[in-house]
C-alpha cells in the first residue's frame, strides 16, 4: 500500500478520545485529571493499556513520563509524537490527550497498513504539562530534557501539601528508566490551539513557529488587618488594595506594551478574608506573556518596580516568588516549513503562528527539532469544560501528523 493514500481512522480516534473523557469526568461535561491524581493513574493505565495492545514497548521514567516505542527499520533514536493526558481542575477532553490519541491513531494506521518507518517511532506522555497541581508546569518535559533535576522536581509540594515522589509512588508510576531516555530523533506535537485564531480566519491547520515566553510570579502582601469601619483610609496598610492595584496596573501594562504582551491576575487570596475587615494578607499571581523576551523582561521589572513602590507608599511588605519561567521558544524552521507543506498538500489551509499557551514542544525543542500542529479550537476556548473541536478538523490535525510523522522517519 502506497503511504500517499494513507489516512488516520477518524472514528478509532475520536472514541479513544471520549473514552480517556470518561476518567475524571466531570458532570455536565468535562474532566478533572490533575497530574498524579487516582484520575491521571487509570488514564495513564488506560493509555499504557493502548499502547501494548499496539505493540509497543512501554518505559516509564522516574517523573513518570510514559514512552512507547515502534522499531524501525534501522535503530537509532525515535520520531515522537507526544503531549500531556493530566488537565486543569475544569478541563475539556482535547487539551493534551489529542496529541498522545492522535499518536496512538498514526501507530494503528502503520500496523494496519504494515508499514514499518526506517527510523523508530514513539508516542509519549509527559507528567504534570498543566502544572495545575505541582508548580512549574512542564514539568515532566523539563526534567526529560534535563532542565530541571529529577531530584528537584520530586521534592516539589503540590497545592495539597503532597510531593510529586509521594504521588508518583502512591499510584505507581515511580518508574525506572532514567530520564532523558529515548534521545529523541525529532518531536512533533499536535495541539488543539486553546486561542480564536484558526476559527476566526477560517483556516484548518496551524504550523507552529514558537511559543510565547512565560512568567508566572506569586506575589505575598502583608499589611495590617483593622476594622473597615474605624480605620481612616489613611492610616490603613491594606493588602487588598496592593492586589486590586496590581490587576490594574499589569492590564494597563500589557495595552501599553503592545505587540504580543499579554498580563493576568487569575488567583487571588485574602486574609482573612471578611466583609469588615481591611486584608491583612493577600496573595495573588501574576502571569506575563510575550514571543520577545526583551518586552518580556521589560514587563517584568516595570511590575517589580510598581510593586516595590506600592510597598513604600503603602507601608506593606511586599514579597515576590517565581513560580515559572521559559523564555520565547522559535522551533525548527524546517520542521515548521515541513508541516505547513504538508498540510497544503493535503488540500487543508494552514497558516503559521505563534503558541499563546505553554507546550511541552517547547522544552523537547531544545533537544530535537521540534514543532507543533494546531487546530482549531471553537470559540477558542479551552481549561474549560467546553472546549470542543470539530471532529473534520481532528481528522485533518490527525493525517498532518501522519504525513509528518512518516516523513521524519523516513527522511535521509
Ligand atoms: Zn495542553
Amino acid at each position: 500500500m502506497s503511504d500517499r493514500n494513507l489516512s488516520i481512522n477518524l472514528d478509532r480516534l475520536l472514541s479513544r478520545l471520549q473514552a480517556l473523557g470518561q476518567i475524571g469526568a466531570l458532570e455536565g461535561g468535562g474532566v478533572c485529571r490533575l497530574a498524579l491524581s487516582d484520575e491521571d493513574k487509570q488514564g495513564r493505565d488506560l493509555v499504557i493499556r493502548w499502547m501494548r495492545e499496539l505493540g509497543l514497548s512501554v518505559t516509564i521514567d522516574r517523573i513518570g513520563n510514559v514512552v512507547g516505542v515502534r522499531p524501525g527499520r534501522e535503530p537509532g533514536p525515535p520520531v515522537m509524537a507526544g503531549s500531556h493526558i493530566d488537565t486543569v481542575r475544569t478541563g475539556g477532553l482535547y487539551d493534551g490527550s489529542l496529541g498522545v490519541l492522535a499518536g496512538l491513531e498514526v501507530i494503528q494506521t502503520l500496523n494496519e497498513a504494515e508499514i514499518t518507518t526506517t527510523r523508530p517511532l514513539a508516542v509519549a506522555f509527559f507528567t504534570n504539562e498543566e502544572g495545575s497541581r505541582f508548580a512549574p508546569d512542564m514539568m515532566g518535559s523539563l526534567v526529560f530534557q534535563g532542565g530541571m533535576s529529577v531530584e528537584e522536581a520530586l521534592q516539589t509540594v503540590g497545592i495539597d501539601g503532597t510531593t510529586v515522589e509521594e504521588n508518583l509512588n502512591r499510584i505507581g508510576y515511580a518508574g525506572e528508566a532514567p530520564c532523558g531516555d529515548p534521545k529523541v530523533h525529532a518531536y512533533v506535537e499536535l495541539h488543539v490551539e486553546q486561542g480564536p485564531v484558526l476559527e476566526e480566519e477560517g483556516v484548518v491547520i496551524g504550523a507552529v513557529e514558537g511559543v510565547q515566553g512565560i512568567s508566572w510570579t506569586e506575589v505575598l502582601v502583608e499589611g495590617v488587618s483593622n476594622h473597615a469601619g474605624t480605620t481612616p483610609m489613611r492610616l490603613r496598610h491594606d493588602a487588598g488594595y496592593i492586589a486590586g492595584a496590581t490587576i490594574a496596573f499589569v492590564r494597563d501594562l500589557a495595552l501599553r506594551l503592545g505587540g504580543d504582551q499579554v498580563a493576568t491576575v487569575g488567583s487571588i487570596e485574602f486574609t482573612p478574608n471578611l466583609v469588615n475587615v481591611i486584608p491583612e494578607q493577600a496573595r495573588f499571581t501574576v502571569d506575563l506573556r510575550n514571543t520577545d523576551e526583551e518586552r518580556l523582561q521589560a514587563a517584568e521589572s516595570e511590575l517589580a518596580t510598581f510593586l516595590d513602590n506600592l510597598a513604600k507608599s503603602e507601608g506593606v511588605k511586599i514579597s515576590r516568588r517565581s513560580l515559572a519561567r521559559f523564555e520565547p521558544v522559535a522551533f525548527d524552521p524546517s520542521m515548521v516549513e515541513r508541516v505547513e507543506r504538508i498540510a497544503r498538500d493535503l488540500g487543508y489551509s494552514v497558516r503559521r503562528m505563534p503558541s499563546g499557551a505553554g507546550h511541552d514542544a517547547q522544552i523537547l525543542a531544545r533537544v530535537c527539532p521540534t514543532s507543533m500542529i494546531f487546530v482549531p479550537s471553537v470559540g477558542g476556548i479551552s481549561h474549560n469544560v467546553t472546549e470542543f473541536t470539530h471532529p473534520e478538523h481532528i481528522e485533518a490535525g490527525a493525517n498532518v501528523l501522519l504525513r509528518t510523522l512518516l516523513e521524519l522517519a523516513d527522511a535521509a
